[in-house]
């Protein structure tokens, strides 16, 4: 999506071990705008799907997330992060993921009252590097007996290898923007044609 790598160009600020920040337009302020359009454009290529929820991970991807459930009219369910409390009773799929940024391994859980079997979900997140996040979520997708209709990304760092791994097990991803490379020192970005 020209209008996202165009911003991602002007004010994504590439740091040292392959993270890009997005914080001025995505994960911090938000470029409402700009997030309306990133939707439609998922709306668009999956519009045929038969959707009945949109699933993303606490908490950045839950803004592009509602946004995409918007434009479906279904809801928007997000894992929450390390809330397994079994004294609130709660009935819960539960799944393991490594966090891209910490390195550290947590749990991400969802209520069994908001996903069941017969449910066709697209899976949202803002970014997709190794697949952690997004293999979390199928994990959960699978443990409701539901079905993953498609996965769409915001920005995908292609080189990372999770996304065409994913790819080569039959899931549909499309990401509105692929980073092929990125430049710490320079600060150069390039993205897959
Ligand atoms: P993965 O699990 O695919 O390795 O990483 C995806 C998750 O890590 C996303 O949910 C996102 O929160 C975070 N992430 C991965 N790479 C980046 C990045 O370059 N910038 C930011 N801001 N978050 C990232």
């Amino acid at each position: 999506m020209k209008k996202l790598e165009e911003r991602i160009l002007k004010d994504g600020k590439v740091l040292l071990g392959d993270v890009l920040k997005v914080d001025s337009f995505l994960n911090h302020q938000i470029d409402v705008q700009l997030l309306s359009d990133m939707a439609e454009e998922i709306y668009n290529k999956f519009s045929d799907r038969s959707v009945t929820k949109v699933l993303t991970i606490e908490a950045s991807g839950i803004s592009i997330a509602c946004t995409v459930a918007g434009c479906f009219s279904v809801p928007c369910l997000f894992a929450k992060k390390n809330k397994i409390n079994k004294n609130l009773g709660d009935n819960l799929y539960c799944s393991q993921v490594k966090s891209f940024t910490h390195g550290t391994v947590y749990n991400v859980v969802v209520s069994k009252d908001f996903l069941a079997s017969g449910d066709r979900v697209i899976i949202v997140d803002d970014f997709l590097a190794n697949g952690n996040a997004l293999r979390g979520l199928i994990n959960i997708v699978k443990q409701a007996g539901a079905e993953v209709a498609g996965i769409a990304i915001a920005i995908e760092k292609g080189y990372q290898g999770g996304g065409d791994s994913l790819r080569k097990e039959g899931y549909t991803i499309e990401s509105l923007a692929i980073v092929e490379e990125m430049n710490p020192d320079t600060g150069e970005i390039r993205f897959r044609d």
